[in-house]
């Protein structure tokens, strides 16, 4: 099923989906584009390319709470912690989408699945958007994923550049779903597509066949001692990251009231190893520079055989000392020698 949406319609969509639950959007705030829950007046931001911070907060938000806690005289009541509505994704990049499947193999494909995760991801109908102006960061086509297709998604939307308007593609029961709205608002395509067959992204000479099984055995390898030494430490790389995926957990309240929470957590952080003794397996930055990239490029493929990247170009565009993976695959030999 093909409906297109006229640039003139959109505030209308945007107006009717999230009458039905919440709708998220590429929305701009300054110069920043951030995937937020829209509301009305919001300047919607389709051409950009991805938004700040990934959108995996849609299945794993920053903060969650499991229960809450309160006691009433000598009774104890229990209740869950959060109340799940109809979400809309809209505007979902590729190499996001592929981030929710790395997402899916952690959280889902294990025995006991993450129920938060689990239940918010069926509650979520995603709609993809097709890519047509990456920008010098993005470099997903070095882990073969396609700017242009998003299989997984509901449905996948191409904007059309000169008139604005959007195509909108099917993918799944919950896209024909989503679909079968107004008939004023999303009219039949006809035959007509939108958007470039093939969009490039950088690739920054990068070589990753056999680059997982080289680093076998390279963990004290002394590319290390050159790599970490810049890293603030900041843990910014992890948080914009949308295939990291690491969380704390803490308890809020004093003896009468109070809740158990999860909240995102960072490898790049001292206290993140630290345990009840005193001991931290990974005492400086080295180690957790190493933790990090070595998780993506080698343990995650170990586990479930491809790396835990999808070229979004985050790291590279917001670590302060420009120390992002694209460096760390180079400075490890993952580098092709090509004249640049
Ligand atoms: S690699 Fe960059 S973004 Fe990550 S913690 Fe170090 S300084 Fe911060
Ligand atoms: S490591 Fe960097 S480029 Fe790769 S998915 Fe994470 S933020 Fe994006």
């Amino acid at each position: 099923m093909k409906k297109i949406v006229t640039a003139d319609k959109l505030p209308v969509l945007w107006s009717h989906l999230a009458g039905q639950g919440k709708l998220l959007l590429p929305v701009k705030e300054g110069p920043t584009v951030l995937f937020k829950e829209w509301t009305a007046g919001d300047e919607v931001a389709l051409d950009a390319p991805t938004s700040a911070i990934s959108p995996k907060d849609i299945f794993f938000p920053r903060e969650e709470t499991y229960m809450r806690y309160r006691c009433r005289g000598p009774v104890l009541e229990l209740s869950a912690g959060e109340e799940f509505e109809p979400v809309t994704a809209f505007g979902v990049h590729p190499c996001d989408l592929k981030a929710f499947e790395m997402l899916d193999r952690v959280y889902l494909d294990q025995d006991p699945v993450d129920e938060l995760y689990r239940d918010r991801r069926a509650r979520t109908t995603v709609v993809a958007l097709a890519c047509f102006a990456p920008d010098p960061f993005c470099f997903c086509s070095v882990f073969g994923i396609d700017p242009v297709s998003a299989p997984g998604a509901d449905v996948i939307a191409h904007l059309d550049r000169q008139s604005g308007n959007l195509m909108l593609e099917a993918q799944t029961v919950k896209g024909e779903a989503l679909l079968k709205g107004d008939a004023s608002l999303l009219t039949e395509a006809n035959g007509q597509s939108y958007g470039p067959a093939l969009v490039k992204t950088a690739d920054f000479g990068l070589k990753l066949s056999g680059l997982s099984e080289n680093l076998k055995g390279r963990f004290e390898d002394p590319a290390w001692d050159k790599l970490y030494k810049s890293c603030l430490g900041c843990g910014v790389c992890t948080y914009v990251c949308p295939t990291c995926y690491c969380f704390d957990v803490e308890d809020y309240g004093h003896e009468m009231a109070g809740e158990r929470f999860r909240c995102w957590d960072s490898c790049m952080y001292g206290q993140f190893t630290l345990m009840a003794g005193g001991h931290n397996p990974r005492p400086s930055r080295k180690e957790r520079i190493r933790q990090r990239f070595l998780h993506k490029l080698q343990y995650y493929p170990e586990t479930y055989g491809e790396i835990a990247c999808v070229g979004c170009g985050r790291c590279l565009r917001s670590c302060p000392v420009n120390l992002d993976i694209v460096q760390a695959i180079i400075a490890l030999g993952g580098e092709q020698n090509v004249q640049r």
